[in-house]
């Protein structure tokens, strides 16, 4: 089996290459990134020998590139995570968001149906059914929740799902789509609210935290999601949309609570400030499609996850110190520059 998967060198994406390289010795592995300011190939560096790994650079909304590779690659599975992510920057450049988001996307799905594919997978995220109130914790979002994004990030990704839908009704394409919570975990790139409070906390820098801090979010630990991928390219129904989540649901303010704590840094070090346009107040999932058609249960809970995650980036710290100073982008330069 061969797999492209792109955006490998962010944050999910490159975990979920190290745990497919790791699990499938036999499976052939392509990582497609375009190493934009969130690719990190040193997140590949404990799999990049391996036989059954290989990085190509290259951008998905590139439509002469990707049918090249295509034709080249002959790919059975394409597992897309390749995105533009960052909600606040989804602010400022929405234009970005759509060219990766929704035409990098509609670019990897005409390659599969020129050339063929077993299973083409969409990563997609629960902000496409935009938020819930403060005070209903009876409600969760399912795959029959409407469409009702808030932010262009939403939006882009939310348009991308409609586009890779429509290609499984219109063309029979076999595709599936995975919509899931926030993700935490190793590798996840500092500007993200976990680990920008451990690396600042660890600083003892002030801790940025929007409005009062109250705005919910549903954790999952990354190794949970790319188990949850790794059972849908397999066995998901085709056409299907699979929630992920583990019911892990935080205020913003009790996960930087957590984090001092477990570090021993005072609570002084948060400092709010005004809050982000359109912020998302509760975000809460209900998996339990996932579990009882695919029998996905997540491994870790948020106590477990956030106590692995912390003593990972005390264990890293070079890998995340090199992308504050911005080393990280020399990287490719000294490992594929001359290739
Ligand atoms: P990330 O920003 O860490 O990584 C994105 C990767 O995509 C980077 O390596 C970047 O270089 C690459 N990329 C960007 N534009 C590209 C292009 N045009 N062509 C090829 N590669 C390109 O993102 P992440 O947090 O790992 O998220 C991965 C996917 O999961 C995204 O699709 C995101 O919408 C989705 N998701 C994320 C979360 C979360 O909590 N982080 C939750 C649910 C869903």
């Amino acid at each position: 089996m061969k797999i492209i998967v792109t955006g490998g060198a962010g944050f999910i994406g490159g975990n979920f290459v190290h745990h497919m390289v790791n699990k499938y010795p036999d499976y052939e592995i392509i990582n497609l990134d375009l190493l934009t300011y969130a690719g990190n190939l040193e997140t590949l560096k404990p799999v990049e020998d391996k036989p059954n790994y290989k990085f190509v650079k290259g951008d998905i909304a590139d439509r002469k590139f990707i049918f090249d590779l295509f034709e080249k690659e002959k790919p059975d599975v394409i597992v897309n995570f390749a995105a533009e992510s960052h909600v606040d920057r989804s602010i400022t450049d929405p234009e970005s968001f759509v060219r990766t988001n929704v035409m990098g996307t509609t670019t990897l799905l005409d390659a599969c149906r020129e050339y063929g594919i077993k299973r083409y997978h969409q990563v997609s995220t629960d902000e496409v059914y935009g938020d819930l109130p403060l005070d209903r914790p009876d409600l969760f979002f399912t795959e029959e929740t409407p469409l009702h994004t808030s932010s262009p990030y939403s939006s882009s990704k939310a348009s991308a799902d409609l586009f890779v839908l429509s290609y499984h009704r219109t063309f029979g394409m076999p595709v599936t789509i995975s919509r899931c919570s926030n993700n935490y975990g190793p590798y996840h790139f500092p500007e993200k609210l976990i680990p920008l409070i451990i690396s600042r906390a660890l600083a003892d820098e002030e801790l940025p935290v929007y409005g009062t801090g109250e705005n919910v979010r549903d954790w999952l630990h990354v190794a949970d999601h790319c188990e949850a991928i790794d059972l849908i390219i397999h066995e998901g129904r085709e056409g299907e949309i699979y929630n992920v989540g583990g019911h892990n649901e935080r205020t913003n303010l009790e996960v930087v609570k957590t984090i001092l704590k477990a570090l021993n840094k005072p609570e002084s070090l948060i400092k709010y400030v005004s809050d982000r346009p359109g912020h998302d107040r509760r975000y809460a999932i209900d998996p339990k499609k996932l579990e009882t058609e695919l029998g996905w249960k997540p491994k870790y809970t948020f106590d477990t996850g956030i106590e692995q995650t912390i003593q990972w980036y005390l264990d890293n710290e070079d890998w995340w110190k090199h992308i504050i100073n911005g080393e990280y982008q020399n990287y490719f330069e000294n490992m594929y520059g001359d290739r």
